[in-house]
């Protein structure tokens, strides 16, 4: 029988925050079984926490952003410790945090993932829970078509398409595991179009966004402050994201999902798709 594991120890980053630009410090903290995910905010009186499951969704535009209506907490950009989270078996956590918005870090899951292994899981007195599918679902949602398929593993077919330039069509198919997540999706970067720059700064958006923690699609080319990480990079981010979105099923992810340029409005409905399949809605 698999377990439910938690991290041994606390360990913490701090960093710029990509949207606020401000300063934040996040930690890790051991759960007892059966917690799941929780995120709390140190910097708001009482220290309130929402917990990380799609109910709690309150907005996906350019990032996963969750709320609780009981206490008010809301928390931006989850995705990324979440992706960490789930593809290292950790079900029970406690994500303290001193800002609504983590460290952007490198733009990738690298830094938490590596938190993460450096703090090791301890093994819980409870069964591990997956999420499994009774029936495949499928839908378009704008521009994005979803089809989750049953299966015995977690594996995430995907093609992206951002229309900025010919590097930017991108295919992968990965079998998502601690080691794939370490070898093949953790360092992927975050990454945005230069048009779209304009907009999220007039938005009051990425103040914290640089070349130190994201990659700029621009005029037919892909800049970046080192080479690539991949010459696939955008996809394997966008993998790793809808890792972290779909962890808000609350379990680990059992699932084939074959993906046509989705983002975190469609990862989301699909979290909210499989959660209504497993509570025979
Ligand atoms: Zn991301």
């Amino acid at each position: 029988m698999e377990m439910q594991n938690t991290v041994k120890s606390a360990s913490r980053i701090s960093g710029i925050a990509l949207h606020s630009g401000a300063r934040s410090t996040l930690r890790i903290l051991p759960a007892p079984a059966n917690t799941g995910i929780v995120f709390r905010r140190v910097d708001m009186p009482g220290a309130p926490e929402v917990k990380a499951v799609a109910q709690n969704v309150v907005d996906v535009r350019r990032a996963t952003t969750i709320a609780s209506r009981d206490t008010g907490a809301f928390v931006v950009t989850v995705e990324h410790i979440m992706a960490a989270l789930h593809a290292s078996k950790v079900d029970n956590a406690i994500v303290e945090m001193d800002n609504v918005e983590p460290p952007i870090a490198d733009g990738s899951a690298g830094p938490f993932f590596d938190m993460i292994q450096d703090s090791g899981l301890e093994e819980q007195d409870a069964e591990a829970q997956y999420w499994t599918a009774s029936a495949p679902i499928v839908f378009e949602d704008g521009n994005s078509t979803l089809a989750l398929l049953p299966a015995d593993d977690f594996k995430i077919t995907m093609t992206v398409e951002f229309g900025v330039t010919k590097l930017d069509t991108q295919f992968l198919s990965c079998v998502v595991n601690t080691e794939s997540f370490a070898n093949e999706l953790s360092r992927a970067r975050t990454f945005c179009a230069y048009q779209d720059l304009k907009q999220l700064l007039a938005a009051g958006l990425t103040k914290g966004g640089s070349l130190d923690n994201a990659v700029v699609l621009h005029d037919g080319a892909i800049i970046c402050k080192d080479a690539l990480r991949y010459p696939n990079e955008l996809v394997r981010h966008k993998i790793m994201d809808m890792v972290g979105d779909l962890f808000l099923v609350g379990k680990r992810v059992k699932a084939h999902i074959v993906s046509v340029k989705s983002g975190h409005p469609s990862h989301v409905r699909l979290a909210q798709a499989m959660l209504a399949q497993s509570a025979g809605k």
